[in-house]
């Protein structure tokens, strides 16, 4: 079997469309429309069957565990000898239960968007999701083999040294049971939440690394 990736989209806009440094709004005006995981599945077969890809990568902005939950079924349903990866929300819903059903029906990777492991930081993006929910999901990912990539961010309006320094530390702590991270500096895009409500964001460049 040809070991080569092929892109996917099974969504329009944002399943959540709440962050505020996001363009979503802009970009889709808050349409959101997803495609049924089956007629996904259904492509990723014909696909690997005319092509001989078994590697997808979905480039939604963001798959949500209601969806996801449905295409891992499908694909452990189907058969189908394929793996995937796509960017996903932190959310309570990535239960165990569901991080091994993933697993099971192909997730290899999932690309996460901390942004800040900060609460006063996070409530401003409106990113929707609590520090204490990222370590269990970061740690059942590694218990189930899904590599985790995480994408942060630093110089957020308003955002102190200490404050970055939470996230730095949160990377720091957890190295091992993620697979790679990048920190970007905050950028001012126009059309967002916060470009309506702009504060200081002087902030250092990117890093990347190798957990
Ligand atoms: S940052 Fe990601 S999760 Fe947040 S609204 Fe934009 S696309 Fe959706």
């Amino acid at each position: 079997m040809k070991s080569f990736t092929l892109p996917i989209i099974t969504s329009r806009g944002c399943y959540w469309k709440r962050c505020t440094f996001c363009t979503y709004r802009e970009f889709y005006k808050g349409a959101f429309d997803q495609r049924a995981a089956t007629l996904v599945v259904g492509d990723m077969a014909r696909l690997h069957r005319e092509y001989g890809c078994s590697h997808f990568r979905f480039m939604d902005d963001a798959c949500s565990p209601a969806f996801l939950r449905s295409l891992a079924g499908q694909i452990i349903r189907s058969g189908l000898k394929v793996t995937w990866s796509c960017f996903a929300r932190f959310e309570k819903a990535f239960s165990m239960d569901l991080l091994r059903l993933l697993a099971e029906g192909g997730c290899k990777r999932l690309m996460f968007g901390l942004e800040s492991y900060n609460q006063r930081i996070l409530d401003l993006m409106n990113k929707g999701f609590k520090v204490e929910e990222i370590g269990g999901i970061v740690e059942g990912c590694h218990e189930v083999g899904i590599e985790k990539r995480l994408m942060c961010m630093v110089g957020f309006p308003t955002e102190t040294r200490e404050e970055a320094l939470e996230t730095m530390r949160f990377l720091i702590d957890y190295r091992g049971k993620y697979t790679s991270f990048v920190v970007q500096p905050f950028h001012l895009e126009g059309g967002t939440e916060i470009d309506y409500h702009p504060g200081d964001s002087g902030s250092p460049g990117s890093i990347e690394g190798i957990a």
